[in-house]
């Protein structure tokens, strides 16, 4: 399965994102994660990154790009991915298009979570998340059994995010309907996006989710699904080791490409034409040759 999860921040995309990443066994590939993790790695991408995502923006799109094809590149993906938190914008989303267009597997479906503005602010001013397993709690409505400890994992790191103070939300959200929200029509325009309401429980908004799942993306595999001895074997699913291979397997034809093929064509299709007709025109005269022989033969009196 290969699916896009959208949504503002706070409408729960992570939560779910674990849980579809669980149940179908593909990664969750979330930007948020990968940076905050190169954040904390105080690495030079973390130290370019800090201060956008404290104030709410979005990171540049060279950043983000690279790291989701490095990880859609990966062995993991292989049987697909669940990417949460990318693409953010349509840049992203076009180059997501295109990157899965040269590994030759495209998106399936995108489900976009709907949820009220005052909502997400609650959820997110309240969230807490484990630092060791990644679980997510709520101090307004999902608390762990025991404060401060992860039901999940038993550690003691349940820590609140930087980001996800009122100021930064409210940025977040402007950002998300300035730059993420157009992301709705542009996948309406593909057939690929489902609505899911984002407001209820955890685990019936799940249900939701796997119903869709189940009835958009398995049919479709079912019906791709072809016997082996069919299979073409020169498309390879595999990701190709270098750049330049891989774009070019996998490219579809150019315009030149195929101005040049079929002008080919329509050349071998003229010559063809023109020998039918000087063969037909040669017949033509053998026959009216043979038929005045004839004809003189014929005619009484006349001497050869
Ligand atoms: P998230 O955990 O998805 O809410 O992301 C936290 C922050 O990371 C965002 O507010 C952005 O600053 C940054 N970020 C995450 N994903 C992206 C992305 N696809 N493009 C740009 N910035 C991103």
């Amino acid at each position: 399965m290969r699916i896009v999860l959208l949504g503002a921040p706070g409408s729960g995309k992570g939560t779910q994102a674990k849980m579809i990443a669980q149940k179908y066994k593909v990664p969750q590939i979330s930007t948020g994660d990968i940076l905050r993790a190169a954040v904390a790695e105080k690495t030079e991408i973390g130290k370019k990154v800090s201060a956008i995502i404290d104030a709410g923006e979005l990171v540049s799109d060279d950043i983000v790009i690279d790291a989701v094809t490095d990880r859609l590149r990966a062995n993991e993906s292989r049987r697909g991915f669940v990417l949460d938190g990318f693409p953010r914008n349509i840049p992203q989303a076009q180059e997501l298009d295109t990157r899965l267009g040269w590994l030759g597997r495209p998106l399936q479906l995108v489900l976009q979570f709907a949820l009220d503005n005052e909502i997400v602010i609650k959820r997110v001013t309240g969230r807490l998340s484990c630092g060791e397993c990644g679980a997510i709690y709520n101090r307004h409505f999902s608390r762990p059994n025991r404060p401060g400890v992860c039901d999940k994992c038993g550690s003691k790191q349940l820590s609140h995010r930087a980001d996800d103070n009122e100021k930064t939300v409210r940025a977040r959200l402007q950002t998300y309907d300035q730059d993420t929200a157009p992301l709705s029509a542009y996948y309406k325009a593909q057939h690929k996006l489902r609505t899911i309401q984002a407001g209820g429980e955890v685990e019936q908004i799940f249900s939701v989710i796997c119903e869709v799942v189940d009835m958009e993306i398995r049919p479709l595999e079912k019906k791709v699904t072809t016997p082996k001895s069919v299979r073409p074997q020169a498309v390879s699913t595999k990701p190709a080791t270098n750049k330049k291979s891989e774009k070019k397997a996998a490219e579809k034809p150019t315009t030149a490409t195929v101005k040049k093929a079929t002008k080919k064509v329509t050349k071998k299709a003229a010559a063809k034409t023109v020998a039918k007709k000087v063969v037909k025109k040669a017949a033509s005269k053998v026959a009216k040759k043979a038929a005045a022989k004839k004809a003189a033969k014929k005619r009484p009196g006349k001497k050869r």
